[in-house]
């Protein structure tokens, strides 16, 4: 398969005019936000159709044109669909919970989460483009008391300005990217003006599910603070249109090194040939698969998890069968950090032998006197 055949084309409507829909400010505009608006662009069933109606209140619903534009119209198993339009297996989950990481109890001051003695993850805002079904912050994002408040803001500030052990600031929301770029500027340049802070790093999803946003303004900004990094979030190779792709080759111009997050989700791409591809076409444009989560023990999504030991079965599959640097490292967050769920293909010591299990499963003893 070729390079062009893999990236899908870019589809604007019969009706809507290329300038307004390749505008983030358009799109944002003309989110879907109810059954009727969605069912212009997929048939809906039955069953999604009354869980827009029943779960709409509880996890908030939103999709951008351009991501509803990606998704399968008569497949209700397609994997964008599914990471965005509400299941009625949402109200199925007895484990879940609001906060599995305890992340609001690892808060010095309001939204910024300190787990790790050197860096921290600030919620900078509660907007994102869409809501994802399994956001790990479906508690704040879409809520617009979750968002900060300019004193907060401030609050937060001053205490990474007095806090010289943090050198790492991730900033996430909700998604930063959708503040405007002036405020981007400003946000950026009070950071940088911090001389502890060495690296300033975004989470942002849009790329993938608004990759409009990503200009060449955007771009200016970003470029003048560096060093910034910017960690995006595909799950499915069926993600990487021709615009999520311009907007990553427009990053990646400007400086700003990225990688993807993923998150490992039942049905969508827990299968080793999805992950497979989904890492070589990262590769392809330049991003660097970094992380592949564990579903987390959330609220209503139960559905999307998979056993970590078919996890780890998946990742040990890819090794050897794909370049290493297409294979992001499977990891289960915690209130503690982030764990490495590696497959043991170190085996351990047995006298002057360590043992290894290779790739294909062949045993090695590598001489190794204590
Ligand atoms: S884009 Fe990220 S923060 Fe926003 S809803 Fe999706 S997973 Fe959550």
């Amino acid at each position: 398969m070729s390079r062009a055949e893999i990236i899908r084309p870019e589809c604007i409507p019969n009706g809507v005019d290329p300038v307004d829909w390749r505008s983030f400010a358009w799109q944002m505009r003309n989110r879907i936000r109810t059954a009727e608006a969605l069912s212009q662009w997929i048939d809906l069933t039955p069953s999604e159709e009354s869980a827009i109606r029943d779960l709409s209140r509880r996890f908030r619903f939103v999709i951008t044109p351009y991501f509803a534009s990606l998704m399968d119209r008569r497949d209700p198993a397609c994997p964008l669909r599914r990471q965005v339009v509400p299941a009625a297996l949402e109200l199925e989950d007895p484990a879940g919970r609001a906060d599995p990481l305890d992340e609001v109890a690892h808060s010095p001051v309001r939204n910024v989460i300190r787990v790790y003695r050197d860096r921290v993850a600030f919620c900078v805002n509660s907007e994102c483009a869409l809501y994802c079904r399994f956001c790990l912050r479906k508690r704040m994002v879409g809520e617009p008391r979750s968002g900060m408040l300019e004193r907060e803001l401030e609050q937060a500030l001053d205490w990474i300005a007095q806090t010289p052990q943090i050198r790492d600031v991730l900033l996430t929301g909700g998604d930063p990217l959708v503040f405007s770029d002036r405020r981007l500027d400003w946000l950026l340049g009070r950071l940088r003006a911090i001389p502890h802070v060495e690296i300033i790093r975004l989470g942002s999803r849009l790329p993938v599910t608004l990759p409009y946003r990503v200009t060449d303004d955007l771009c200016s900004v970003l470029e003048s603070h560096h060093p910034v990094w910017l960690n995006t979030h595909f799950n499915h190779p069926a993600e990487i249109s021709e615009a999520a792709a311009a907007a990553c080759d427009r990053l990646l111009r400007a400086g700003v090194p990225l990688g993807n997050q993923s998150v490992l989700l039942r049905g969508i791409n827990d299968d080793p040939a999805v992950m497979k591809a989904l890492g070589e076409a990262l590769v392809r444009l330049r991003v660097r698969p970094y992380y592949c989560y564990q579903a987390q023990l959330l609220e209503g999504t139960a559905h999307f998890r998979v056993p970590i030991e078919r996890g780890i079965d998946i990742f040990r599959e890819l090794r050897g069968r794909t370049s290493g640097f297409a294979i992001p490292q499977y990891v289960l967050d915690t209130p503690h950090g982030k764990v490495p769920l590696d497959y043991p293909f170190a085996r351990g010591r047995e006298g002057d032998d360590f043992v290894v299990e290779a790739w294909s499963g062949e045993i090695w003893r590598e001489h190794n006197p204590s």
